[in-house]
């Protein structure tokens, strides 16, 4: 029902040949949408992003990288005393105690607020 009414009003306002043939060239234009992949690698952050849902804060990261706070893992003797066996990037504490790795660019800790808030950019291939 919904439908033909619709139908209905678009024959209505096609007053001319040329209003018609505007709006055909209008609906190729949005099949074609359809085809381009939706998905692109940021080159930003690395991830994989949906193009049609790109804004201006869809891509959040940190300029700097991480560090160990060493004072937050007072025992832990890899921490310590090995600090060179945990690279802060993979290691799996980041996931237990965010807390103690903190973003050299602003000093939020892992978990906190990326001071990077911009769109994806698509990564040039
Ligand atoms: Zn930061
Ligand atoms: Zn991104």
């Amino acid at each position: 029902m919904l439908v033909s009414q619709k139908h209905e009003i678009i024959a209505l306002s096609d007053s001319s040949d040329d209003e018609a043939q505007k709006k055909h060239t209008k609906r190729q234009k949005t099949a074609e949408d359809i085809q381009v992949p939706r998905f692109e690698k940021c080159e930003t952050c690395s991830k994989t992003y949906d193009i049609t849902l790109n804004n201006d804060e869809a891509c959040q990261t940190h300029e700097g990288w991480v560090e160990i706070d060493a004072e937050y893992f007072p025992d832990d003797d890899d921490i310590q005393y090995r600090p060179d066996s945990v690279n802060p990037e993979t290691d799996w504490r980041r996931e237990e105690w965010p807390e103690g790795f903190i973003w050299q660019c602003c000093e939020e800790p892992a978990n906190g607020t990326p001071c990077r808030i911009q769109r994806h950019i698509p990564k040039k291939c």
